[in-house]
C-alpha cells in the first residue's frame, strides 16, 4: 500500500510577493467604488487573486534567465528563431506570427478567414473569438455537446463537438459558407473542459470531407493533454508533450494567448500551416502588431515564453497544476458548495443559480457573488454568465446563457495549499448565508464586452 498521492509542486519559492490584507470594512468600500465589479477592483485591495489565470504566471528562474538574453533588434531577433523553433518542436505548425496577445491573433486569423455571411462553428463561444468572428461579418454557432450546458453531468470530455449539431449546420448553409471550425482545447467558457482526442479525430474526418479547416484555439492545449492522459483510453502511457503534439497536429491554424499555458505575462501568436493565411497574416501583422518577427512581442518576452512552452509540457508541471485545481473543487464539494462537474483544469466554476436559486438571471446573480466573496475574504473571482454573455445583436435582449457561474481561476505556480484552504473556507461562509443576499441591477453598461467594465449597485 502506498500513502503518497500528493500533487505536490515540482519546484521551490525564490523570491516572495507581499499581500495587502484588509478588513470586512475596507472591502465592502471597495467594491462599492467599484461598481460591484471584480475587474474593476485594484490589484491592492485584494487578498488572493483568482480572477484570472492570465498572464498572472510565475516564470521560473529560467524563464527570468531568459529575459537577459533579449536581442531587442527590431527585425530578426534570436529570440523570435527560438520561439519558431520551440513552436514548431512543441505544436508542430510550420509558420508563427508573433502577437501582443491571444486576441491580436484572432483579429487576423478572423480578417483573413473569414467573409461576410460566414458561419463560425465552435465548441461553446469565447469573449473575444466571438467578437472578432462578428466584426469580421461571422455568425458563431454553438455545436457543442449538450453536456456541456449541463453543470451536473459528469460527461468526462464536455469540451467535445457535437456532429450532429455540426452537420446539421454543414447541410442547412453549406460547407462554402462555413470557413473553419474553431475548436477550443480545456474550453473556457465550459469550465476548463477538454476535448477527447476521439472526437477530435472525428471532426477532423467530417471537415475533411467538407473542405472545411480547424482553427484551434489552443491557450490551454497542455491542460487538455492532461486530462486526455488521465480520462481517455489509450493515452495514459503518452506523456503530455507527445499528446500535445498529436492534438495540434489534427488542426490547420491556430491562435495562441500566451498568458495561460505558456507560463508568461505577455503574449500570443498566431499559427498555420497554410502558405497562403502566412502570407496574408505577414501582411497584417505589420498594420495592426509589428513587424513579423515581434508582433507586439519585446525579445525578451519571446524568449521567457520559448523556455515557457517547454516547461508547460512537462507531466510533473501539469500533475501539479491541475492537481491544485482539482484539491480546491473537492474541497468545495465538501462543504455542499455547487460546483460544475467534473472540476475543471485551470479553475473552479461555481453554480450561481443553485448557489443563489432565490435570484432571477435578470438580478446577475453569479455577478452579485463574486461581489459577495470579494466582501467575505478578499478573494477576487469572475462573472460567466449572463453579464458576460452580452446582448443579442438583432433583439437587443441579455443573451440567455444556461451556465451561470463564478470562476475561480488558478494562476499558475502562484498560490499555496493554505491559500485554497482560506478559498474553500470563506466561499463555505458565504454560503452559510446564502438567503440574505439580493441581486444587482446595472448603473452602467459599455458596449463591447461589458463585462470588464459594467458598473452596477445592489437591489434594495
Ligand atoms: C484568454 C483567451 C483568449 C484571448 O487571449 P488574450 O491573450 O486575452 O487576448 C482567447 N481564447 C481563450 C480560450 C482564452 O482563454
Amino acid at each position: 500500500m502506498t500513502h503518497r498521492k500528493s500533487w505536490a509542486e515540482p519546484w521551490k519559492i525564490k523570491m516572495v510577493e507581499h499581500l495587502t490584507m484588509t478588513s470586512r470594512e475596507d472591502r465592502i468600500k471597495a467594491i462599492e467604488e467599484a461598481g460591484y465589479n471584480t475587474f474593476l477592483l485594484r490589484s491592492d485591495d485584494v487578498y488572493i487573486d483568482l480572477l484570472t489565470d492570465s498572464g498572472t504566471n510565475a516564470m521560473s528562474d529560467r524563464q527570468w534567465s531568459g529575459m537577459m538574453l533579449g536581442d531587442e533588434a527590431y527585425a530578426g531577433s534570436r529570440n523570435f528563431y527560438h520561439l519558431e523553433d520551440a513552436i514548431r518542436e512543441h505544436y508542430s505548425y510550420k509558420h508563427i506570427i508573433p502577437t501582443h496577445q491571444g486576441r491580436g491573433a484572432e483579429h487576423m486569423m478572423s480578417q483573413i478567414l473569414i467573409k461576410d455571411g460566414d458561419y463560425l462553428p465552435g465548441n461553446m463561444y469565447f469573449t473575444t473569438t466571438r467578437l472578432h468572428q462578428e466584426l469580421a461579418g461571422g455568425t458563431f454557432v454553438d455545436v457543442i455537446i449538450d453536456d456541456a450546458h449541463d453543470t451536473e453531468s459528469d460527461h468526462p470530455f464536455k469540451g467535445n463537438v457535437s456532429l450532429e449539431k455540426l452537420e446539421d449546420l454543414i447541410n442547412k448553409v453549406g460547407a462554402e459558407k462555413i470557413p473553419y471550425v474553431c475548436l477550443a482545447t480545456a474550453v473556457n467558457m465550459a469550465g476548463g473542459q477538454p476535448i477527447s482526442m476521439g472526437n477530435l479525430k472525428e471532426v477532423r474526418e467530417l471537415t475533411n470531407k467538407h473542405g472545411i479547416d480547424i482553427v484551434h484555439d489552443m491557450t490551454r492545449v497542455a491542460e487538455n493533454a492532461w486530462l486526455i492522459k488521465e480520462r481517455e483510453p489509450g493515452y495514459a502511457d503518452k506523456s503530455v508533450k507527445e499528446i500535445v503534439f498529436e492534438i495540434c497536429s489534427l488542426t490547420d491554424h491556430a491562435t495562441m494567448s500566451a498568458k495561460k499555458d505558456p507560463l508568461v505575462n505577455i503574449g500570443g501568436f498566431m499559427a498555420t500551416n497554410d502558405e497562403d493565411v502566412y502570407r496574408k497574416a505577414q501582411n497584417m501583422v505589420v498594420v495592426y502588431e509589428g513587424l513579423h518577427t515581434y508582433g507586439g512581442m519585446a525579445g525578451r518576452d519571446m524568449e521567457a515564453l520559448a523556455i515557457g512552452i517547454a516547461e508547460s509540457v512537462q507531466d510533473d508541471h501539469m500533475r501539479s497544476r491541475v492537481g491544485q485545481t482539482q484539491y480546491l473543487g473537492e474541497k468545495l464539494i465538501k462543504y455542499g458548495v455547487p460546483i460544475v462537474n467534473p472540476i475543471g483544469s485551470h479553475g473552479v466554476f461555481l453554480d450561481a443559480k443553485k448557489f443563489l436559486p432565490h435570484l432571477s438571471q435578470d438580478v446577475f446573480p453569479a455577478q452579485t457573488l463574486a461581489a459577495e466573496i470579494y466582501i467575505e475574504s478578499g478573494v477576487r473571482s469572475m462573472e460567466r454568465g449572463i453579464v458576460s454573455a452580452g446582448r443579442n445583436k438583432e433583439t437587443g435582449d441579455h443573451n440567455r446563457p444556461n451556465l451561470e457561474l463564478v470562476r475561480l481561476t488558478l494562476p499558475r505556480r502562484v498560490y499555496t495549499q493554505a491559500h485554497m484552504d482560506v478559498v474553500a473556507e470563506s466561499i463555505a461562509d458565504v454560503y452559510d448565508r446564502r438567503a440574505e443576499i439580493t441581486g444587482l441591477k446595472f448603473t452602467y453598461e459599455p458596449e463591447y464586452l461589458r463585462f470588464f467594465q459594467a458598473r452596477f449597485e445592489p437591489i434594495a
